[in-house]
């Protein structure tokens, strides 16, 4: 079958906003006029329409699916988008990154009364992070006290002075009723129940003055951005700028210079309206169909060459060899196990092989589905720029790179942070124990940055996460979807160890009496590495003086006490442990041997290497009204916070700060009393720190008891 839509026409993005700011009401009406425009044509009673919001309401799924396949039509041409569904808390940083790693593109939706809020501000530097090209959509104008002007104060503010208005409100809240388009200077009216006939007027008279303005400050940022059209528009007398229509930089050539700033990240579009009265939707399609990247738009995707190492790139074209990004498991109630995947280059039929380079495992594409508003659809092949899902795979996780096993590529991986906070878990009833273990495995294949583990000594299962609120959802969601209760202990910090100071050390195991003994022998040094960078191990071993099969087993050994821990039972992180030196017997050395011996040496060394313990360290924003200031630093002072800045929002004090995380307990509630109610905070993790001497001994001590 060959390719449907040209891949110019794709458009692979992302909705994202603060919770509560309308994303889900606007993804839910986007379904809805690009299902009217595809299906329903231009012929539709007011019954049918709400029969298929009731449909959708129902399948509730679809619309946060981690991926939807719908279509737009715009100066005539068709538009394929694949919407990728982003979380609203900030709690889930894996769900975040694991999205805008896969989307081209984002819609940035704000709350026409709150403006800039401090999750869009932490999302907004995430898209930064990764690039990604943006246009903002004011929603919720209806509302009392909504500003559309206040709004865009707010992003040039706190997000970038590089944002233009694209629209003009008519009407304020309750009178809230469409759009001024300052390109065409045409007002637009959105008839109908639902918004679904778009009219274009002329502007109302209150607002031609204001409009011409406008347009003039967003044709003058937009020219700046190319020199020939800025040289025809200076050259053009003043009296004659505003008016559109007669001048001579058409409005197709704006639009162009235009795209060409959003992709450059130069000038970020901002729209308006109101998705729950059904009001500016339609134009915002438009403007993604207009200025927001295709898959070509953007630099071919970064890989390495697993058997070189070699650095090597895909460009998003069918010729290239197949290659993907896995980038979402989830858990369906009509397919089983759904594996989301982004595909970079080539094509993919159903029925063929793939390579799992992180796994090195080859895995069969029994079937591929696209997930649309109403429907789930087979598909026999898949395009560069597709958005698609398959069933049934076993081994591949949120981050594998699917491709081509003749060429294969590791594409850059997604990098999640490492849970820091459990809490034990145990059912509510005996009999539920199985159950739970099942719910918690499924979920912990969905999310990256959830983690099971059983303690050994207790029996108990140990749940952990990137926050309290993290793992309240995983309770929760267990007992909704698996329908098992479970109870919780008080959250712990994942605290973990390194050490300081290069050692080096000797682990012998040897048994040698009588039959066939035990002979392990190795001399291993320990290094600390910089934060972050994990464990290396290094093997110097020359001539044979412990023979190669017996390595592997010494660095088993190695890890194994690394995961135990020294100072109080924390897995060892950052260190490079070096084989250098050993001996080995003919006859009595086993895997066994080397791998107690490796153990031993590194348990020794360690010691020896002053080891510490680590604990994370948040990075937390706390806004609040200045009368509450210095009750607020004050008591992250308390709780071992350090102040980074402080700084001026509107009549806000923001603290930045970074706290450790077990000072961090209950402060949702803390920050409440102390500022009556109205200071809120955003916290993230940021890295690990060494735990100052006084504080780790009562670590120590309460872990021992
Ligand atoms: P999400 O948390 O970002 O997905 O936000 P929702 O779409 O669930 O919206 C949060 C609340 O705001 C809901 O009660 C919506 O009905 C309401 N809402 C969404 N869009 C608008 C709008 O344009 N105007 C008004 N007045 N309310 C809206």
């Amino acid at each position: 079958m060959p390719r449907q839509y040209p891949i110019e026409k794709y458009r692979d993005i992302g909705i994202i906003a603060h919770i509560d700011a309308g994303k889900t009401t606007v993804t839910e009406r986007v379904l809805f006029y690009t299902g009217i425009s595809h299906k329903l044509g231009e012929v539709h009673e007011g019954q049918a329409i709400m029969d298929w919001m009731e449909q959708e309401r129902e399948r509730g799924i679809t619309i946060t699916a981690a991926a939807t396949t719908c279509f737009w039509k715009v100066d005539g041409q068709e538009y394929r988008f694949n919407i990728i569904d982003t979380p609203g808390h900030i709690d889930f940083t894996a769900e975040v990154q694991r999205s805008l790693r896969v989307l081209d593109g984002a819609v940035v939706v704000f709350d026409g009364v709150a403006g800039v809020e401090p999750q869009s501000e932490t999302v907004w530097r995430q898209a930064d992070k990764f690039n990604v090209p943006r246009i903002c959509f004011v929603n919720k104008l209806d509302r009392m006290g909504a500003s559309f002007e206040k709004d865009l104060q707010s992003i040039w503010q706190k997000l970038t002075p590089n944002a233009v208005a694209m629209q003009l409100p008519v009407g304020e809240e309750e009178n809230f009723s469409g759009v001024v388009d300052l390109l065409t200077m045409e007002a637009l009216k959105f008839e109908g129940d639902f918004g679904q006939t778009v009219k274009e007027e002329e502007i109302p008279e209150n607002l031609k003055e204001k409009a011409k303005q406008w347009r003039e400050k967003l044709v003058e940022k937009i020219v700046a951005e190319d020199e020939k059209l800025l040289e025809r528009y200076l050259a053009k007398p003043a009296s004659a700028k505003a008016t559109a229509g007669k001048e001579e930089i058409s409005v197709e050539e704006l639009r162009k210079t235009l795209r060409k700033a959003v992709l450059e990240y130069k000038l970020i579009p901002v729209f308006c309206g109101s998705a729950l009265r059904n009001k500016g939707v339609q134009p915002l399609l438009d403007a993604v169909c207009r200025y927001l990247p295709s898959p070509t738009d953007l630099p071919p995707v970064k890989g390495i060459e697993p058997k070189t190492g070699k650095n090597i790139e895909r460009a998003a074209n069918d010729q290239e060899p197949f290659s993907s990004l896995a980038f979402k498991i989830a858990a369906d109630p009509y397919v089983g196990t759904l594996t989301f995947f982004r595909v970079y280059s080539g094509t993919l039929k159903k029925g063929s092989y793939l390579l799992n380079t992180t796994t090195g495992q080859k895995e069969r594409i029994g079937r591929i589905l696209r997930l649309h508003a109403a429907e789930r659809e087979d598909v026999s092949e898949v395009f560069s720029g597709d958005i698609a899902a398959t069933v049934g795979l076993k081994n591949t996780r949120t981050g594998h790179t699917l491709c081509d096993e003749r060429n294969p590529i590791v594409l850059e991986q997604i990098s999640f942070p490492e849970p820091v906070i459990s809490i034990r878990i145990e059912p509510k009833t005996k009999a539920d124990q199985e159950k739970m273990g099942v719910a918690l495995k499924r979920l912990a294949e969905e999310d990256p940055t959830f983690r099971i583990k059983g303690d050994l000594e207790t029996g108990e299962t140990i749940i952990s996460g990137m926050g309290e609120l993290h793992l309240e959802i995983i309770v929760d969601r267990m007992k909704r979807e698996f329908k098992v209760e479970g109870s919780v202990g008080r959250p712990q910090v994942a605290y973990k160890e390194t050490i300081k100071e290069t050692a080096e050390a000797e682990g012998k195991y040897i048994r040698q009496s009588g039959g066939r003994g035990q002979y392990g022998h190795v001399w291993l040094k320990v290094e600390p590495r910089e934060r972050g960078q994990g464990f290396e191990f290094v093997d110097e071993i020359k001539g044979g003086i412990i023979p190669k099969e017996f390595i592997p087993a010494v660095q088993k050994g190695v890890k194994e006490a690394m995961d135990k821990g020294m100072v109080a039972f924390y897995p060892v992180v950052d260190a490079r442990v070096t084989l250098y030196d050993g001996s080995f017997h003919e006859v009595d050395s086993s895997e066994i041997a080397f791998k107690i011996a490796g153990s031993m040496a590194f348990q020794e060394a360690a010691k020896k290497a002053r080891p510490v313990l680590l604990e994370p360290i948040m990075k937390l924003e706390v806004v609040a009204p200045s009368d509450f200031f210095g009750d607020a630093i004050g008591d992250l002072a308390s709780r071992r916070g350090k102040i980074e800045e402080t700084k001026d929002r509107l009549n806000l004090k923001v603290i930045d700060a970074f706290v450790p995380l077990s000072e961090m307990f209950g402060y949702a509630t803390a920050l409440r009393s102390l500022t009556e109610g109205r200071g809120t905070f955003t916290m993230e993790f940021s890295r690990y720190d060494e735990v100052p001497g006084n504080i780790a001994q009562e670590i120590v001590e309460g872990k021992r008891k």
